[in-house]
């Protein structure tokens, strides 16, 4: 896996004139397609063999993976005893997808997540009072989003963790009542605040502060750190700069503390935004917008279905796969941040039916399942 080595050893935004990230997905793809059958027909189904990849344009070739089917299918290359680590999705309205990780694999992201998280200077030494809008781990619950939350406050040293979602005769509720005391005793202390999590709730709680009249300067140093998307309040997602403005008004927050990172399960590569809030793809992974009717590949600035693309795994086939998103891709130097690498506008979900669609082809080749 030399050429995966590679591409881990890139800083988040390095430009690739060697040519690693395509022969690092042939690699892989070739890695998959030898020891996974279920996989390797589904290339053969379409008409597909690795050889085909030789420059970045014929990336749009390799067949992907709607990430619907990993909720239906174990999909593991490696044997299953073998991967240490296997990773719940969320699985919103839905049956929990389960993705397997190798160590090596693990290793890259990790080498992953410590470069984008120095380049973000996301490391700090001072002691930090948390706010988790996450699930506190136990072991009744593995999914990712809340390892991944209890994992970032790793970064700086907690002193005190808050969670906003606590488990109540075995299920998750938000106290965000809690939660707003503990952000007004954070505030009259000197250490910084981090807030992590789930945007929607990180948006409820500051609407909930400034209902009771309360609005706060947190210390220097806070930031507000959001991921795992908007889930079911996909509908009640607020505007970018409305969120901006609110944490501004009532936490004191400036928008260049806050930052947004997007990713998933099923593609565990971290994009993380710029200075102007833009998710750029980092040199980890590259995206593919495909129209939502023929699947054929977009040009920049046209809506579609997300494809994403990472040769980070040996355990599971996730080296191209399409979530339920739908964005639009846009040259890096539209976005006037330095960064040369296009960026991702992630601007909606598609319906059920629609990934239905594009999951069924897979689907059949898997065997019987129902969607
Ligand atoms: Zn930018």
């Amino acid at each position: 896996m030399k050429y995966r080595r590679a591409v881990f050893r890139k800083k988040p935004y390095d430009t690739d004139e060697k040519g690693d990230f395509i022969k690092a997905v042939r690699e892989m793809t070739e890695y998959h397609a030898k020891r996974n059958p279920a996989y390797a027909r589904i290339l053969s189904d379409h008409g597909f063999t690795p050889d085909m990849l030789k420059t970045e344009e014929d990336l749009y070739r390799l067949p992907f993976i709607p990430t619907l089917i990993f909720k239906k299918h174990e999909l593991f290359t490696m044997d299953k005893r073998r991967i240490p680590v296997k990773a719940t999705s969320s699985g919103t309205g839905g049956r929990a997808g389960v993705i397997g990780f190798e160590i090596s694999g693990l290793f890259c992201a990790l080498k992953m997540v410590l470069k984008i998280f120095k380049y973000k200077k996301l490391f700090s030494l001072k002691p930090t009072n948390y706010i988790v809008f996450g699930y506190k781990p136990d072991k009744n619950n593995k999914t990712a989003v809340s390892k991944t939350a209890f994992g970032t406050t790793l970064f700086a040293p907690a002193l005190h963790r808050t969670y906003a979602l606590t488990r109540k005769n075995g299920k998750y509720e938000a106290d965000l009542d809690k939660v707003c005391k503990a952000v007004e005793s954070y505030a009259k202390q000197k250490h910084p605040v981090r807030f992590m999590g789930f945007p929607s709730y990180t948006y409820f709680l500051m609407k909930m502060l400034e209902d009771k009249g309360i609005t706060l300067t947190l210390p220097k140093g806070s930031k507000i750190i959001l991921a795992g998307g908007w889930k079911k309040y996909y509908r009640e997602r607020v505007d970018k700069y409305e969120f901006y403005e609110t944490a501004k008004r009532v936490l004191g927050v400036d928008d260049c503390n806050i930052i947004e990172f997007y990713g998933a399960v099923e593609h565990p590569v971290a994009y993380c935004d710029c200075k102007n809030h833009r998710l750029h793809v980092p040199a980890y992974s590259r995206v593919i917008i495909r129209d939502v009717k023929t699947l054929e590949p977009l040009p920049y600035g046209e809506i579609g279905l997300v494809e994403l693309i990472t040769p980070m795994i040996k355990a599971t086939p996730i080296t191209a796969v399409m979530p339920d998103d739908l964005g639009v891709l846009h040259p890096g130097e539209e976005c006037g941040c330095g960064i040369r690498t296009p960026y991702l506008d992630i601007i909606g979900r598609v319906g059920l039916k629609d990934v239905k669609t594009c999951a069924a082809g897979a689907s059949e080749l898997l065997g019987d399942v129902k969607l």
